[in-house]
């Protein structure tokens, strides 16, 4: 029996389809938190007191049985040609049945067709009388109060968002446009699983949205490049075809057949200057606009599908933990750091601004896309301190600038410029490597077994990996920022 997640797969990839049919699969951990009973709250907003309510495991006939003495199917298990499908509700209506799928998300765009249209194809091959088809959202401007409101919370549409926020297409109308019949697809999916060996061909799927996690698996060569091998070339469209004509390094690009971006000059600049390419104009220009003393700001947050708390939106995120080091002029170094659970949006917003020197710069790594609108949004959510809050986001700089405009690039990067990687370059610098928490996200998830105050797992020491990893971020910023003026610094 598949699932939709495995027709998504295969026609991903047919290769990706057999890895993940014969791999261990990975443990489920999501990015946003869901903690609320999401079909409950959706039952209440659509008025369903009474209801089939199907399960895990259910004969697909259950559901259709079902469908003859009840008004709604909540969960309802359908099932054709080996394709098992969970439709989130199905209303029977004077002229049909009206299928509502649940989005847990903002707008709902096309760009999931897969998924709906082979829920649609299953339950026409059963020969249930579609009559229409709506989507259960989340409304964005929607802010909670004391209690969560489900009547509020969700919308329902009956059209896609186009990129603009706009609904745009009738959902009926575009999934009946793109329904196909997927037997092809599933005999397909019957024949690979049989094979022994499928090969990898090298497409854009491999690394488009989110790269493959077989990536490593299928073109293990690309573990072992050169540091100034042309395959860590970045945004590079030709870069496979220039390696396999014998253009081995960045200095042997063909440069008809590069993007042209800032980056990819600083790249070939540096390798054809022994590995490392600074300008020191724009650097020393960016250096001279930062001021002691600098304090270097790091958050951790959470973010929750459906807002836990007061005045949080849907998809609001929550700051539970900041890490600062302040560097002065006579070079000493300051850490402060606040590590909160539950709702410590203020206890966090109070400390932040106590703790930051009400003078000098404020440094931290991409910036604009997180320490900056994280700010705006405690500002948002906290009017009173709104003021100084906006004062801190006046003073933020970003440090990864330099590298985003290719002011800098060493080989040892391989087209990448992370905390960790640039951490990596240090000489005598203990770095990522000795910590217990290596990544953002590992955070988060070690933070919600503290959050949810998990019996099993030990407060104490998650608390401590918690500080550590957020410190060495910021402590990893100082050592790059120092790094930077000694660039400078050598040259004059
Ligand atoms: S890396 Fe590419 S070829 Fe390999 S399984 Fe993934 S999508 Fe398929």
């Amino acid at each position: 029996m598949y699932h939709i997640s495995d027709v998504k797969k295969y026609l991903r990839c047919p290769k990706l389809f057999w890895l993940s049919h014969y791999e261990e699969p990975l443990p489920f951990n999501s990015f946003v938190r869901l903690d609320e009973a999401v079909t409950t709250l959706a039952c209440e907003k659509l008025g369903i007191t009474d209801c089939f309510l199907g399960a895990r495991g259910d004969e697909a006939s259950l559901a259709l049985k079902a469908m003859e003495n009840n008004e709604w199917i909540v969960k309802g298990r359908f099932e054709a040609k080996q394709l098992r499908v969970k439709i989130p509700f199905l209303h029977k209506t004077e002229q049909g049945w009206d299928v509502y799928f649940l989005f847990c998300g903002n707008r709902p765009k096309d760009d999931d067709m897969n998924f709906y249209c082979s829920s649609i194809w299953v339950l026409e091959e059963n020969e249930i009388d579609i009559h229409n088809i709506y989507i259960l959202h989340f409304d964005e401007n929607y802010v909670r109060g004391d209690e969560l409101d489900p009547h509020q919370l969700f919308q329902i549409t009956e059209e896609f968002f186009n990129d603009k926020g706009n609904p745009s297409k009738n959902i009926k109308d575009t999934v009946f446009k793109r329904l196909r019949n997927l037997e092809d697809t599933l005999n397909g999916m019957d024949e690979i699983l049989k094979r022994d060996v499928v090969e990898c061909t090298r497409q854009n799927k491999c690394t488009k949205k989110n790269k493959c996690r077989f990536y490593d698996k299928c073109f293990p060569n690309e573990l072992e490049v050169d540091a100034d091998s042309i395959l860590t070339l970045v945004s590079s469209q030709h870069k496979y075809a220039m390696h396999h004509e014998g253009r081995l390094k960045l200095k042997d690009v063909d440069l008809d057949r590069i993007e042209g971006s800032r980056q990819q000059f600083a790249q070939i600049r540096a390798s054809q200057n022994d590995g490392l390419y600074v300008d020191y104009y724009s650097l020393k220009t960016w250096i001279e606009e930062i001021k002691y003393p600098i304090t270097f700001l790091d958050f951790e947050w959470e973010t929750y599908a459906i807002p836990p708390f007061k005045g949080m939106k849907p998809y609001d995120v929550l700051p539970f933990e900041y890490s600062i080091h302040i560097l002065h002029e006579d070079g000493t170094i300051e850490h402060k750091e606040y590590l909160g659970t539950r709702d410590c949006r203020r206890h966090v917003v109070e400390n932040l601004i106590q703790d930051i020197p009400n003078e000098g710069t404020i440094v931290a790594y991409n910036a604009e896309g997180a320490e900056k609108i994280r700010l705006k949004e405690m500002a948002a959510q906290f009017p009173e301190h709104a003021k100084d809050l906006m004062n801190l986001y006046s003073r933020l700089v970003d440090l990864a600038f330099p590298f985003v405009i290719g002011a800098v690039y060493d080989v040892r990067m391989r087209g990448y410029y992370s905390l960790k990687v640039l951490m990596s370059l240090m000489e005598n610098q203990s770095g990522y490597q000795d910590l217990d928490i290596h990544q953002g996200m590992d955070a988060v998830f070690q933070w919600r077994l503290l959050d949810r105050e998990d019996d099993e797992v030990d407060s104490e020491e998650i608390r401590t990996h918690l500080i550590e990893y957020c410190s060495m971020d910021t402590y990893a910023m100082v050592v790059v920022y120092k790094w930077l003026m000694s660039l400078v610094h050598e040259r004059i």
